[in-house]
């Protein structure tokens, strides 16, 4: 199953089916091998373990096939990797059946949009679905610099470079600009990414309690001075939980403690602002304000990859030095065509942005007059129903599904196990009806649960 319906087992449990199934996993390999699942000696005479060699023995893997069979046992089936048949937005088809569906980041609606999906056939007639090579030797587009021109004007900022996937923007923007002399603070409940790009950095890791600005402030005054340069990491809108931070109060603590301020926009852009622009709008700040605003193309953008935008010296620097650029393929062309023309239909279109934030403005109020606890959600775009626990919420999101409603559970370790829950993702194409039949689902299944 599920990252966890081991979580909710006693330890002893726990222990008994680890133990079971690196036995029986010990005698698989070694029957399917032919060799004994003994240490064996390596050439210089070492004992070397099986474990350290064989993928069947790797501990994270035991810890999957426990989960797997924690699951099973307990009978809740898997709920990842469904496969959906088309376009995926507020309805969905999964095994030829349809779905309200709250488990796709199409915040717009623009997956799978005519002038979305023209644009990038055009582009494919035009350029070809790849660039072959990194832009830096093999040169680029036309389209590449078009978009990011588009990105940049969104942000009032110099520039913009794109990136071929918006986790790795963060592994290797992070993991470049900053060194084992620096700081990385970031908020508490920041997405993995950012966590991966500070560990290939080599910089110091701190974090501060989700949204405390006044904590961070703290911080800083103790350690800034330990430090050359200092990162801080916001994100626009929390993806786990839906809520934002108060921007205007980080950016005025970055300033008196001469820090950077990244901002990851991958659940803000589009979704926050009356025209979308994110947590800049919402706000009525400068593009200037931000040193490093960072954002994804997968979600509000109906593409793939990832941006960041700021100051000449930051975008130039990355372009001729960041691995995960100069290294890596260009984005697709198809991919770029496809992001801006999403850009561009939000744009001209601001009426989705407002549907997508009164939808979730409806959804939030009726979760909530019905009792479900959606914890911190401000009701923009992610809005979770927490369980109290991972098996609670592998079985909620089953009961759901079987009632024609798509919603992912988010269990241990994604989320403490505590704070394991079902995540809705809203888009501005659900209906009032669709949520009003989804909220009754809900608190029937949780009264009976
Ligand atoms: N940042 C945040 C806050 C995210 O939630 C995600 C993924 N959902 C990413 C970065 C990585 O983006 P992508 O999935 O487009 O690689």
């Amino acid at each position: 199953m599920v990252a966890k319906g081991i979580a909710g087992l006693s330890a002893r449990v726990k222990d008994q089916l680890i133990q079971r199934s690196l036995e029986r996993r010990l005698q698989q390999t070694g029957a399917e091998s032919g060799r004994a699942a003994t240490p064996r000696k390596s050439e210089d005479g070492a004992t070397v373990p099986e474990s350290f060699y064989r993928f069947a023995l790797h501990p994270g893997y035991q810890q999957l096939r426990i989960m797997h069979e924690g699951g099973a046992r307990l009978g809740v089936a898997n709920p990842f990797f469904k496969q959906h048949q088309g376009h995926v937005g507020a309805t969905t088809m999964i095994d030829g059946r349809a779905f309200i569906n709250y488990g796709s980041y199409n915040y717009l609606g623009m997956a799978g949009d005519p002038a979305v999906t023209g644009a990038a056939k055009a582009a494919i007639d035009r350029y070809g679905t790849t660039v072959s090579a990194s832009r830096l030797v093999s040169g680029e587009r036309p389209i590449h610099r078009e978009f990011e021109r588009a990105l940049a004007d969104l942000y009032g900022v110099d520039d913009a470079i794109t990136f071929v996937s918006g986790h790795a923007t963060n592994v290797t923007t992070i993991g470049y600009l900053f060194g084992p002399r620096d700081l990385v603070i970031h908020d508490a409940l920041i997405h993995n990414s950012t966590l991966q790009g500070v560990q290939l950095s080599g910089a110091r890791r701190l974090s501060f309690a989700h949204n405390d600005w006044a904590a961070l402030d703290r911080m800083l005054s103790e350690q800034r001075s330990s430090y050359e340069r200092v990162l801080i990491v916001l994100e626009g809108v929390y993806s786990m939980d839906g809520d934002y931070p108060d921007l205007p109060r980080f950016v005025e603590v970055k300033r008196r403690h001469h820090a950077f301020l990244m901002v990851d926009e991958a659940h803000s852009l589009g979704v926050m602002g009356a025209n979308g622009l994110g947590i800049r709008e919402h706000f009525s700040l400068a593009g200037s304000d931000v040193d490093i605003w960072m954002g994804t193309l997968s979600k509000a953008l109906a593409g793939c990859g990832g941006y960041i935008a700021g100051e000449s010296a930051l975008v130039e620097h990355l372009k001729f030095m960041a691995p995960g650029f100069l290294y890596s393929v260009g984005m697709p062309p198809p991919m770029a065509a496809a992001s801006l023309a999403a850009l561009q239909v939000m744009r001209s279109e601001p009426q989705r942005v407002r549907a997508l934030q009164q939808r979730g403005a409806y959804f939030l109020e009726r979760a909530k007059a019905a009792g479900v606890d959606t914890g911190l959600s401000v009701g923009l775009a992610v809005i979770p129903a927490l369980t109290g626990g991972s098996l609670r919420a592998a079985k909620l999101s089953e009961a759901l599904f079987e009632r024609g409603i798509n919603v992912q559970p988010i269990l241990y370790p994604a989320v403490p196990e505590k704070s394991a829950r079902l995540r809705f993702f809203l888009t501005c194409a659900h209906t009032e009806a669709q949520i009003d039949q989804t909220i009754i689902c809900l608190s029937e299944e949780l009264a009976r649960l």
